[in-house]
């Protein structure tokens, strides 16, 4: 029985699904198609209204369209295809979401709640192939990317939890599972319809994407002049220790990385965040804060510093309290912009770099 639940599952993998969902499609193109199958194109508004505001289940429920018309929307697409395995609540309130794909994988999403409002943690693809020493999403490479509609998903599918606190999700950070900017058009068309007005209305400055700093994208990212925050996974003063944290560090290196910064600061005129994980023992001395704020002299930034996660295949250690707020003073001292990230969800392993690809089978194992 068993054996053939796990046949199932590998014939499903790598399948495309029968229809694409219609969350994929960005209001211009829900138009474009349905001008191409003989409709008006003001129905595209109508659809999204059913789709990201009343937040409907099906077509069927989109009673101010013609009977024809919900037909061919069904013929042709799926809402979604991402179906809700496990939904968890951590003390803190934080609640992680496991989907399945339709190809039996499985991702997760990450609410946290803050007395500022609600906050969605997206997963961008199956795993990841970026290799950083620390990280669990890493652990079983990358799989495959999300399509834009099974990102889309993630953050509809917590705003109809929400639905029934009455509650509206207010931001969405893109630090989930996956290497974004290795999903590059996936991610901007994401980017698009969460942000539309039509549609979930999530402000740019409400977004914020993080990257373990693939630098053309940096430099294609800048261009889209987007307002939407930009964060860099840095966690290093020096091209050495970040090396053997991020082997990506060894194609783009730090120096460039800098530069391709200072080149999204003067195109945007936006500030940038960076992500510091303090791993004990590597880069968490006073002499690492210090050649931190060298580095980061003259750029308009902030530093978010994040303690290590405890990841059991990794050995990183925690850096004690104290020595943090040492780090944190050095770095104040120097002028530097910084902040202590506010930790969340541990108790279900909800917390950065703690989420990780599984597979369907594992799940019923
Ligand atoms: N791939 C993107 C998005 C991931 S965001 C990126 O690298 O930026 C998640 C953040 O958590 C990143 O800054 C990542 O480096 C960090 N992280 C990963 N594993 C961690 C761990 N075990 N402890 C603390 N932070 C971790």
């Amino acid at each position: 029985m068993k054996q053939q639940e796990e046949q199932t599952a590998e014939k499903k993998k790598n399948k495309s699904p029968e229809k694409p969902s219609i969350y994929s499609l960005k209001l211009e193109e829900l138009k474009k198609w349905l001008t191409a199958n003989g409709e008006k194109s003001f129905r595209a508004e109508q659809v999204f209204d059913w789709l990201y505001v009343k937040r409907a289940a099906s077509f069927e429920e989109m009673s101010n369209l013609s009977k024809n018309l919900r037909d061919l929307l069904q013929e042709h697409f799926v809402l979604t295809t991402l179906k809700t395995l496990i939904q968890q609540t951590s003390a803190d309130g934080t609640m992680k979401f496991l989907f399945e794909l339709h190809d039996g994988y499985s991702i997760e999403t990450v609410l946290m709640r803050h007395e500022y409002g609600n906050s969605v943690c997206v997963t961008t693809q199956v795993g990841c192939r970026i290799g950083c020493t620390f990280c669990a999403s890493t652990l079983g490479g990358l799989k495959r990317n999300l399509e834009a509609g099974e990102i889309v998903a993630q953050v509809v599918k917590v705003q109809q939890a929400l639905d029934e606190l009455d509650e509206r999700v207010s931001s969405v950070v893109i630090m989930g599972i996956g290497e974004p900017f290795d999903n590059y058009d996936a991610m901007m068309s994401f980017l698009t319809i969460i942000n539309h007005d039509k549609g979930l209305n999530i402000g740019a400055r409400h977004i914020t994407v993080s990257t373990s700093g693939i630098i053309p994208k940096i430099y294609k990212f800048a261009d889209e002049k987007t307002q939407i925050n930009f964060a860099i996974s840095l966690h290093a003063p020096n091209n050495e220790i970040r090396s053997r944290l991020m082997p990506i560090n060894k194609a783009y290196k730090l120096t460039d990385l800098m530069e391709a910064v200072k080149y999204y600061i003067e195109k945007t005129g936006r500030r940038i965040s960076f992500e510091y994980g303090l791993f004990g023992g590597v880069n968490d001395g006073v002499e690492h804060a210090e050649e931190l704020a060298e580095l980061v002299k003259g750029v308009k930034c902030h530093i978010n510093l994040i303690p290590v996660n405890y990841v059991p295949e990794r050995d990183y250690v925690r850096t004690p309290k104290e020595k943090i707020f040492e780090f944190e003073k050095t770095l104040k001292k120097r002028g530097v912009n910084v902040t202590i990230r506010r930790e969340q969800g541990h108790d279900i392993d909800a917390a950065c770099g703690q989420l990780r690809a599984k597979e369907r089978k594992e799940e019923t194992r």
